[in-house]
């Protein structure tokens, strides 16, 4: 991509509206526009991020078995009241009405929605286990809507759905979306721990919220140290092998959001200079909630002996553009953004010092088209910037690695090689950049 050809709508200005350092930097870097109170359009490079994130997802999702599909943003508001959750769950849940009067609702979540289409077709224990998940827009009407797409009221959620025949197979469907998280979120080149939460207005009685710590993040949380150097599973994980050893390690280790935090086990079990108190942003969050949506609205298959019985199920969310924020929390320095490469919206820049000098302008070119033949996702920035600006625009939307050419080290043959990550620097020969970055 030429940057001259790119919508790339950059501030120079820090934006007043926001608090924390990620909304601040999306804004700047423009990835984001808001178009309401916790809604934003997503601009071309917040959406090329907002899709890798998603993509991550996605294919471990795939991995642990989920099947993806996708349910409407609007619901009927007669779904609800048969879980009896739609005069319960309040000011938050937008409802609208359609031209014939018909009461609708903009989705805070789909576990009605998923279990009326499971009803519907699945009649069997031999069709378990099941776990059907979507990647969807979202709406909550939230009371304090900020810290950008952080706690926006639409926002993009990954919500995965079990059924199980009993309780033992739901906390296997349970610990696979547990092992799912923890490898998801680790590719994202973040530690989001899982730690013991509340169950919330879902209900059940098994739940893990995954929080990355940040000081600006919302939830107050109590943990271990070493639970942050625990061993995340590679992708030849075997989901079909019992997982508990890996969920018994994760869970031995004391790490609890304050609403379930347990002051006196918290200074028995872990020693007094392992013990942390700080804050986090919740990324994800696993529920095993038995039969209280089948109960109610009659999801029952048929078991091994032909009796019908409520399946047990359990829902799991991802806050994939929640995930953003927290993500460039994790992630920046005073210059910008630093993108861990696996979510970066280019892996290369290249930024020409001299635009319109033929020899640069030329050697770049070359370069550009080089990396870009072989599949490397590489912003061009050929525009008529002095070399400064370059340098602050490239630093500040955080693409991992830097390319500089200029006259003076393109007449030795060399071009500069920048790491965002780290800062380090080396000067080699075009070719070798090029190798050095398929
Ligand atoms: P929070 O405690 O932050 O309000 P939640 O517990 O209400 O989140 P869940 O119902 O568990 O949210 O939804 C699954 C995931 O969706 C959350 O873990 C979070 O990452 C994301 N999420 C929830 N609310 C928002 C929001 N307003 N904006 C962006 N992401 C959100
Ligand atoms: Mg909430
Ligand atoms: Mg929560
Ligand atoms: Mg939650």
């Amino acid at each position: 991509m030429r940057l001259s050809r790119f919508f790339l709508p950059i501030l120079k200005e820090n934006p007043k509206e926001a608090e924390i350092v990620s909304h601040r930097l999306m804004l700047r870097a423009g990835m984001i526009r808001q178009e309401a109170a916790g809604i934003y359009a997503w601009l071309p490079l917040g959406f090329r991020v907002l899709k890798k994130i998603e993509q991550i997802v996605r294919e471990e999702q795939d991995r642990s078995g989920a099947l993806e599909l996708l349910m409407p943003t609007l619901q009927l508001a007669d779904l609800w009241r048969e879980s009896g959750r739609y005069d319960a769950y309040g000011p938050e849940m937008l409802r609208i009405a359609d031209r014939h009067k018909r009461e609708l609702l903009y989705g805070p979540t789909n576990e009605e929605m998923i279990t009326e289409i499971f009803r519907a077709y699945v009649k069997s224990y031999k069709n378990l286990p099941l776990n059907l998940y979507h990647i969807q827009w979202k709406f909550r009407d939230e009371q304090r809507p900020r810290f950008g797409v952080m706690r926006g009221r639409e926002f993009l959620m990954k919500d995965a759905y079990s059924f199980d025949l009993n309780e033992a197979a739901a906390r296997v469907a349970y610990n696979k979306m547990f092992v799912a998280y923890l490898r998801t979120f680790a590719r994202m080149g973040l530690k989001a721990i899982p730690m013991r939460a509340e169950t919330g207005p879902i209900g059940g009685d098994l739940s893990h919220e995954f929080i990355v710590l940040a000081e600006t993040g919302e939830s107050g949380v109590f943990i271990n140290r070493d639970v942050l150097d625990l061993p995340v599973p590679g992708e030849d994980v075997d989901y079909d092998s019992d997982l508990t050893p890996i969920i018994k390690q994760w869970t031995s280790v004391y790490a609890a959001t304050e609403d379930v935090h347990d002051a006196a086990r918290f200074e028995q079990e872990v020693p007094a200079d392992k013990r942390v108190n700080t804050r986090g942003i919740e990324v994800g969050q696993i529920f095993y909630f038995g039969t209280k949506y089948s109960d109610a609205m009659k999801a029952l298959v048929a078991g091994p002996d032909g009796v019908d019985v409520p399946i047990h199920g359990g829902s799991y969310g991802v806050g994939v553009s929640r995930l953003l924020g927290a993500i460039i929390e994790a992630c920046h320095d005073d210059a910008g953004i630093k993108w861990p490469e696996a979510v970066a919206p280019f892996r290369v820049s290249i930024l020409n010092l001299k635009q319109g000098d033929a020899a640069v302008d030329a050697a770049c070119e070359k370069l550009y088209a080089e990396l870009t033949a072989k599949g490397v996702d590489v912003l061009y920035d050929d525009t008529d910037q002095r070399a400064g600006a370059k340098f602050a625009a490239a630093d500040l939307i955080g693409i991992p690695w830097q390319i500089m050419i200029g006259p003076k080290g393109l007449a030795d043959g060399k071009v500069e090689i920048k790491r965002r990550s780290d800062g380090s620097r080396e000067t080699m020969s075009p070719a070798d950049a090029v190798a050095r970055l398929v």
